[in-house]
């Protein structure tokens, strides 16, 4: 069994993503994200969560916070 093979055919599909780009806020380096939202590598910032295309998932969608929490 081998660790770590390159290629990874059962992957998550990235088709459902849109990756999008946008500028810094703040430096104006052109960063990339997934729906919406941006963290740039640069000087660390990062756009409102709210800004997000899509509802961020609850705690309870967590399929480890039950785990955690019993
Ligand atoms: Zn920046």
């Amino acid at each position: 069994m081998t660790a770590d093979s390159p290629q990874q055919p059962d992957s998550p599909s990235l088709a459902a993503l849109e990756i999008t780009e946008a500028e810094c806020r703040r430096c104006g380096t052109l960063i990339a994200g997934l729906d919406g939202r941006y963290a740039c590598p640069v000087c660390g910032w990062v756009n409102h969560w709210s800004e997000g295309h899509e509802a961020l998932p609850t705690g309870s969608d967590d399929p480890d916070s039950s785990n955690r929490l019993s």
